[in-house]
């Protein structure tokens, strides 16, 4: 099931006078649905206490983190530019998890400054942190998922031997220890297999290997795991015959895990955190474009007024997006690629897809852009990202982000200059004439 029935059709009912106000093409997300969902999250996990950490990358603008923040989701954020948007939207101290990896300095004083979370992915980050100053009270550790992972993670995080992210298992308890030496108080562990899994058995082996490290953490050095960090991943059904992926059965495999581990260990059950970006507001953003070019060779192609740079997944992972043409029931069926203007051959949103026949102008909405469309997408060939807009719950509709302009894709043109003649020292230069 792609964008859900409801939306599609307030979707439809405003989309003539959108378009005429708005221009195309455009992203725009559902209000209404991302509500619905942020409640549906915690129904599933009323069972046992725990966090959504909404992935900041998946859908970086401030006014729907806005919205999600109110329901109260904290963010998760891997870049300064992330922190920044994060705090914009309200986000303060826990509200915020730095999950980087391959970490700056410069990252960590920024998510220190905010007084963030921080999940550490590796002992390098650790020994920059120490070298900071004293360490926060409570620290998380990204732990490997060692070849036990890989098998379900392989579509994201790759063989076991070539994953970058993660602190080995078996130098967790060394790294633990020197933490607690230096006075953190509250850990928490932190695992994410992998992206899009529409069943509940990566989250479940994830659990069950912190679990097993937390019990060990226990045991070795007394440490309380205060936190168990699932990640994100959690998959959405691209395709109509797809089935939605069943979260309030998640939610309870997952508390009876926790109450079987607190029953068995008699250590208190840790809070779980996730940091779903995908399965939030994934399904409640879809790109509408119009057609604006009819092609016949060898295959039949609609073009559009977007391409890659407004959504790259079909192309860097062969995504497949929902295609509708609202008005098109009824018409002939046609079996088309619909394509971008980029000079590449894989600048296509489908290939071979049959959709109802559409002329010059028609509307295309392409489905499922809520997360990884507008923030994935690129300005090669000078190809501009669109606008976003926010369908609110009253029916209104805002402008939340502009599109590019040519100003944009110029702005870094413009700089101080500098200029290095090696051998000589930047003073001698800027006298020499
Ligand atoms: C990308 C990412 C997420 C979000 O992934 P989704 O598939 O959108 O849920 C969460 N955590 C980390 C560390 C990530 O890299």
């Amino acid at each position: 099931m792609p964008i859900s029935p409801d939306f599609e059709r307030r979707l439809h009912a405003v989309l003539p006078a959108a378009a005429e106000h708005f221009g195309t093409p455009f992203h725009i997300y559902d209000e209404r649905g991302i509500h619905e969902n942020c409640r549906r999250f915690d129904r599933a996990f009323a069972g046992t206490p725990y966090r959504e950490y909404f992935a900041v990358k998946g859908l970086p603008n401030p006014v729907p983190l806005r919205l999600l923040g109110e329901h109260g989701f904290g963010f998760d954020c891997s870049s300064l530019p992330e922190l920044t948007l994060a705090a914009q939207a309200g986000a303060v101290g826990h509200d915020i998890c730095f999950t980087s990896n391959n970490t700056s300095a410069a990252e960590l004083i920024a998510a220190l400054r905010l007084g963030a979370l921080i999940n550490v992915d590796d002992e390098s980050v650790f020994t920059k942190l120490t070298a900071l100053g004293p360490l926060p009270d409570t620290l998380c550790f990204r732990v490997h998922p060692g070849t036990s992972g890989a098998k379900v993670g392989e579509s994201y995080l790759g063989r076991a031997e070539s994953a970058k992210f993660g602190i080995p298992a078996d130098r967790l308890p060394q790294l633990c220890a020197e933490a607690l030496r230096l006075g953190v108080s509250n850990v928490g562990l932190h695992m994410m297999l992998g992206s899009g899994f529409m069943t509940q058995e990566p989250f479940l082996l994830s659990l069950g290997l912190l679990l097993d490290q937390a019990e060990r953490l226990h045991r070795e050095l007394g440490a309380d795991v205060g936190f168990v960090n699932l990640g994100g991943g959690i998959g959405i059904p691209y395709r109509p015959d797809e089935e939605p992926f069943d979260l309030p059965a998640l939610g309870r495999e997952i508390t009876h895990a926790l109450v079987a581990w607190e029953q068995r260990t008699g250590l208190p059950r840790p809070t779980v955190l996730f940091e779903c970006g995908r399965y939030i507001t994934g399904p409640h953003g879809a790109l509408v474009t119009r057609v604006v070019n009819r092609m016949s060779k060898t295959r039949e192609y609609v073009g559009v007024d977007a391409g890659m740079s407004s959504l790259m997944r079909p192309a860097m992972y062969g995504a497949y997006h929902h295609i509708t043409v609202p008005g098109g029931e009824g018409r002939p069926v046609e079996v088309v690629d619909v394509v971008g203007s980029l000079c590449e051959n894989n600048d296509k949103f489908a290939e071979q897809r049959s959709l109802p026949a559409v002329v010059e102008g028609d509307f295309v909405v392409i489905h499922d852009t809520g997360a990884h469309a507008l923030s994935m997408g690129f300005n090669y060939n000078g190809r501009l990202r669109p606008q976003e807009l926010l369908l609110r719950h009253d029916g209104g509709i805002e402008r939340i982000r502009r599109a590019e302009e040519q100003e944009d894709y110029f702005a870094t043109l413009t700089f101080q200059p500098s200029r290095l003649v090696p051998g000589r020292t930047a003073n001698a230069v800027s006298t020499v004439r």
